[in-house]
C-alpha cells in the first residue's frame, strides 16, 4: 500500500453511499480487503452499538473500535483488516444498523 496516496475513504459524502467511481478507488487502494469491505457495507454487516462497532463476519462477529479488530488477519498481519475498513466506510455513509445497547453488556452476558 502507497502510504502517500491520500486515504480514498476520506472522500466519501456523509450519508450517502460510495458512488461508483469511488468504490473503484477505495477497491483499488486497499486492494482485497477493500472488496471485501464493500461485501460487508453492501450486506449491511456493520452494527453500531453505544460502545463499539460490530461487523458480521462470516463465522462470528468483530469488534472493531478505533483502528483495532479482534479478527485474526488484524491481530497477524496488521494494517486495516477488511472489518476496520468497512466500519470507516459505513460510518460515514451511515450504512450500519443502529442498536441502542451497549455491545459489552451482550459480550458478559455471553460470557466470552
Ligand atoms: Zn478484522
Amino acid at each position: 500500500m502507497d502510504q502517500h496516496t491520500p486515504d480514498p475513504i476520506h472522500s466519501l459524502t456523509v450519508g450517502e453511499p460510495a458512488p461508483p467511481y469511488l468504490r473503484d478507488e477505495i477497491c483499488g487502494h486497499y486492494q482485497g480487503r477493500g472488496k471485501k469491505a464493500f461485501a460487508i457495507v453492501d450486506n449491511l454487516r456493520v452494527k453500531k452499538y453505544l460502545d463499539f462497532f460490530v461487523v458480521v463476519g462470516n463465522e462470528r462477529e468483530y469488534i472493531v473500535f478505533d483502528g483495532f479488530c479482534t479478527c485474526s488477519d488484524f491481530l497477524h498481519r496488521g494494517g486495516r483488516c477488511g472489518h476496520i475498513l468497512a466500519m470507516q466506510i459505513a460510518r460515514v455513509t451511515q450504512e450500519f444498523e443502529s442498536y441502542d445497547l451497549w455491545f459489552y453488556e451482550t459480550i458478559i452476558e455471553e460470557g466470552i
